[in-house]
């Protein structure tokens, strides 16, 4: 586990276990310390890692409430929530519904090479279907919808800093499973609205507001249906992973 402070109360937390793996590409479990709360944005996968977070929290700042948050409900984001079933847990609609329907099957396909633990699906306990805003934290969680249909971000409006979950990759989005890539597109657009000073995105380092712009301009390609040269390699590796998750 790496620690990175971020702005001046974010703090990163990021994880090798898929980079290890076929995903290749490390995670992040994304904290702001703020005045009544600790947000704790994506559970990862366990809580295993999440009591690692914790300790470091608790050490470090001492007690305070937890706010759990789930920027969409695909397992390596979720696993981790029993470590707050006694607190708020937000997400998106959607992400609750999509946790309910799906989250079984995935741990049963993931659990034997990604378990370190016992694995217990919980559930949000708090949803919303636009925004949700903590007033006194300067924290607002909203949705936008993107990478999946219930993604959502959490923008931390005192430091200026936007977690954007899946939505944006470095080069390019990974792993888009959803068709709507009109939606995608002005999702990030709205990103651009927001003018954050730091982008925290779930499987890559901090980025600024220049990667948002670099995604929206993949998107485009992709509904403009135009060709697309690819720099590196890893970005080649990316968009056939796309391709064949938009079935294009
Ligand atoms: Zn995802």
């Amino acid at each position: 586990m790496k620690i990175k402070k971020v702005g001046n109360r974010g703090i990163l937390f990021t994880f090798q276990q898929l980079k290890e793996s076929h995903y290749d590409c490390v995670t992040n479990i994304y904290v702001i310390n703020a005045k009544e709360h600790f947000f704790i944005c994506d559970t990862y996968i366990g809580p295993y890692y999440v009591k690692q977070v914790k300790k470091y929290l608790e050490d470090n700042f001492g007690k305070k409430k937890y706010i759990a948050f789930n920027s969409h409900g695909h397992w390596d984001h979720i696993w981790g929530n029993s470590e707050f079933k006694d607190d708020i847990i937000i997400s998106h609609e959607l992400c609750k519904e999509f946790i309910d329907k799906y989250a079984d099957k995935a741990l049963s396909i993931n659990k034997e090479q990604f378990a370190k633990d016992d694995i217990e699906i919980v559930l949000p306990n708090i949803t919303f279907s636009e925004k949700i805003r903590f007033e006194e934290d300067g924290v607002e969680f909203f949705y936008s919808p993107g990478h999946s249909k219930d993604s959502a971000s959490c923008y931390d409006y005192q430091d200026n800093t936007l977690f954007v979950g899946d939505n944006i990759d470095d080069p390019i989005p990974y792993f888009m499973c959803w068709n709507k890539l009109d939606v995608y597109k002005r999702t990030l657009e709205r990103y651009l609205d927001i003018n954050a000073d730091i982008v925290v995105q779930s499987h890559g380092d901090i980025k600024d507001n220049n990667l948002i712009k670099d995604n929206i301009a993949y998107i485009d390609k992709l509904i403009k249906k135009e060709k697309i040269e690819f720099k590196d390699e890893d970005a080649l590796k990316k968009h056939k992973v796309n391709m064949k998750c938009l079935k294009l």
